[in-house]
């Protein structure tokens, strides 16, 4: 008995303009086990040190997590020669990014985006109130003149995916330094690194010396994507003492759990692991580059665990590329009316599957 007529509850104006979150594809009918390379995910898993410190908290799960995330900070401190002090963890960076939006952005604010960053940060911002204005990328890289010029005296926050998504290219460390210097010192610049993990460039800078000498530099990292951890849903932020007291006051005590914070940990430290499914997805990167030349299949160069195909041949096109990868078992995600046109992107796999990809986008391109 719903009708439109009769009086309810109406959401904020900001949730009411906002439109659902469309997820990656998870299956394909008739299909048993799907080869899914839609959403970033790692194809090795995380490390067997993670899983058995994931296991082990099987036999604890009737007490509350330890509320001040003390083990985890300190390893992520450790391993990356941070201030245990200056890390706060959440339920994925996600929840991160949504705390720094929340404590700082209100209705009235203007919150710049960057062209290919996170789709979250608009709903949150939005949602708060906000106008989001977008900074484009016309190189498919962050552009810091762009970011500058969208600055206005409302701006509250600059957002930046670095390396962006859905490209994977990043802002070289030169740019990142202009950035920086060319933002006033009451504007908080967010430097989403859910792929930071992945770059091994010398001039990849992922930002932590600008959290510790500026108070308006915050990072965001993950471990949803080298670290093979996104359904335990573990992220953490890097931030200066003034953003961190204010999540603080809003974060809930108990928003990392017991298990993700365990198994966090012990992926951090396993530093050996990390650098290997480094280099194999580096190495794949390069291989599948290779492998996509002549074909008339453009390979946009990415320092992530994906990669942005373009179709130029005549009659093929991204929708008949995934139709076809579909039908040899193979999910790819289809760049929206958000990102570069004409593209899939495509997560990088294990050597063998990238190998069915290759295969079957070449038999496509020749078909
Ligand atoms: C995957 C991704 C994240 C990470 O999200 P989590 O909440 O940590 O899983 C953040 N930003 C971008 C651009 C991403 O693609």
């Amino acid at each position: 008995m719903h009708s439109a007529s009769r009086l309810k509850p109406e959401p904020t104006t900001g949730v009411a303009s906002l439109a659902p979150y469309q997820q990656g594809k998870l299956a394909i009918a008739g299909v048993a086990n799907p080869l899914k390379l839609s959403s970033n995910e790692s194809m090795a898993g995380p490390s067997p040190k993670a899983l058995a410190a994931y296991r082990a908290m099987a036999d604890q799960l009737a007490l509350y997590p330890d509320g001040s995330q003390r083990a985890l900070r300190e390893a992520l401190a450790q391993v990356h020669s941070l201030d245990a002090d200056h890390i706060v963890c959440g339920n994925g960076s996600e929840e991160l990014i949504q705390l720094v939006i929340r404590a700082f952005v209100e209705a009235g604010d203007e919150v710049v985006l960057s062209q290919y960053s996170f789709a979250m940060a608009f709903i949150h911002a939005t949602a708060q109130g906000a106008r989001l204005v977008v900074a484009d990328e016309p190189d498919l890289r962050p552009d810091v003149d762009k970011m500058l010029a969208a600055v206005t005296p409302r701006t509250k926050m600059v957002i930046v995916a670095s390396p962006n998504n859905p490209v994977g290219q990043y802002l070289p460390a030169a740019e990142l330094a202009r950035l920086v210097d060319g933002l006033p010192p009451h504007i908080i610049l967010l430097l989403d690194g859910a792929y930071a993990d992945y770059v091994d460039a010398p001039d990849f800078d992922a930002g932590e010396r600008y959290v510790e000498a500026r108070d308006n530099v915050v990072m965001t990292r993950t471990f949803s994507k080298l670290y093979g951890l996104a359904g335990l849903r573990i992220g953490w932020m890097y931030a200066p003492p003034g953003i961190i007291d204010a999540v603080q006051r809003i974060r809930t005590p108990f928003n990392a759990n017991a298990a993700a914070l365990a198994a966090a940990e012990a992926a951090a430290r396993d530093t050996d692991y990390a650098d290997a499914i480094r280099r194999e997805n580096n190495i794949e990167l390069a291989r599948i580059a290779a492998a996509f030349a002549g074909s008339g299949i453009e390979f946009v160069p990415s320092a992530a665990n994906f990669y942005l195909l373009r179709f130029m041949a005549a009659g093929r096109d991204p929708a008949g590329a995934a139709a076809h990868l579909e039908a040899d078992g193979i999910i790819p995600r289809p760049v929206n009316a958000g990102g570069p046109a004409g593209c899939l992107r495509i997560t990088v796999g294990r050597p063998h599957q990238n190998d069915r990809v290759i295969a079957s986008l070449l038999a496509y391109m020749q078909g």
